[in-house]
């Protein structure tokens, strides 16, 4: 656990309410009503009961690894607070990360509230593969964990086995964390998506961390979880407790139901963002742009320069105002933004007739 909440122990609230309940004693410690039939009030702070089992239950199917869900998965409010948790729980001031440049915003945000050193390690187009040599001389005695996003926003780049293994062979040898965010394993296209956790000798010291969000397209429920062996999950459950206290419990029960989901389910996700990865892709091609291949997520990034705008920032804006479409500038992705003026991402994940009327746009007036 990180030095700032060494002192904390497991909330009061939690402490007494647990007694109540083993005691059969009258609770009257915790602030919440108990005139509602519903379920309404505070759930367990790690989670209600029924969702960690149906995340320890997904897990095992899509990794085979057998974790203890009291234990080793802690329900966030979405993924988010999931880095948040983690940064906050187990990094302190002056350890060094290492990110992934470009790399979703947050992680930055989070280890600076954390205090901690970004090291950045830039993935280049056309593959975005990662510098092993360079990744070898920037760990160092003080470098805590590498944080990998597979697959990759904003690039679509997924992680292949020899890259995960190479990192993990680091990791082991220097004995550092690594916290991955996979909230997109199941849009998966061009390859398996691989978990670092179930490497040899990664579960030890891996939190992964995932979400409802992509996977059931349900951005806006905000359940997500981390999960970590139990040295590692005290740390994000003693943040967990300080930042939100407990998730959203009626949303924990709808997402246990989603979680359950049967694998045809998953199947058909794919399927219909591949048609959709189809035409914008296509479509972009179309125009003009030169697109990067992307294996998973619902992005995929593209070099905007042949239309002559100075970089990715003075392009989005004119795409907004000539041209009626919205990209994201990638160069809020990278500790250098200089790294990411040539390359804006555009996402997949809308009907296909919205992906369709900004192809024309941009074929009429681009
Ligand atoms: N993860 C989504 C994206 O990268 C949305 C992030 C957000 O709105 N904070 O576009």
């Amino acid at each position: 656990v990180a030095k700032r909440l060494e002192k904390f122990k497991t909330t009061i609230f939690t402490q007494m309410s647990m007694l109540a309940i083993k005691h059969g004693a009258i609770n009257l410690g915790q602030g919440f009503p108990n005139f509602d039939d519903g379920k309404n009030q505070y759930a367990r702070g790690y989670g209600v009961p029924d969702f960690n089992n149906a995340i320890a239950a997904r897990f095992k199917k899509d990794t085979g690894l057998v974790i203890d869900p009291e234990k080793e998965v802690t329900v966030t409010s979405g993924c988010s607070e999931a880095i948040a948790a983690t940064m906050l729980g187990l990094i302190d001031p002056g350890d060094e990360v290492i990110l992934f440049a470009p790399f979703y915003d947050s992680y930055e945000a989070t280890l600076s509230m954390a205090g901690a050193k970004v090291k950045c390690i830039t993935l280049r187009p056309p593959d975005f593969a990662v510098p092993i040599d360079e990744l070898k001389s920037t760990i160092s005695k003080n470098t805590r964990a590498i944080l990998i996003n597979t697959p990759h926003n904003p690039t679509g780049k997924m992680f292949t086995r020899e890259e995960l293994n190479t990192i993990a062979s680091l990791c082991i040898e220097n004995d550092v964390l690594v916290f991955t965010d996979e909230v997109y394993d199941k849009l998966a296209f061009e390859m398996d998506h691989i978990s670092m956790a179930s490497l040899p000798g990664m579960y030890e010291r891996t939190v992964t961390m995932n979400s409802l969000g992509k996977t059931f397209s349900l951005t806006g429920w905000k359940i997500g979880w981390a999960i970590a062996p139990p040295h590692l999950t005290w740390g994000v459950r003693q943040a967990h407790s300080f930042l939100t206290f407990a998730t959203s419990t009626p949303m924990q029960y709808a997402a246990t139901v989603a979680l359950q989901a049967p694998d045809s389910y998953f199947a058909e996700l794919k399927t219909d963002y591949m048609a959709k990865k189809a035409i914008l892709v296509q479509g972009l091609k179309d125009v003009g742009f030169k697109v990067f291949p992307s294996s998973g997520t619902y992005f995929v990034v593209v070099d905007h320069t042949r239309f002559g705008l100075d970089n990715d920032i003075a392009f989005c804006e004119y795409l907004i105002k000539e041209v009626g479409v919205v990209a994201i500038p990638t160069s809020v992705f990278y500790l250098n933004p200089e790294d990411g003026k040539n390359l804006v991402r555009f996402t997949f994940c809308k009907d296909e007739e919205t992906l369709r009327s900004a192809v024309e746009r941009m074929k009429e007036k681009l």
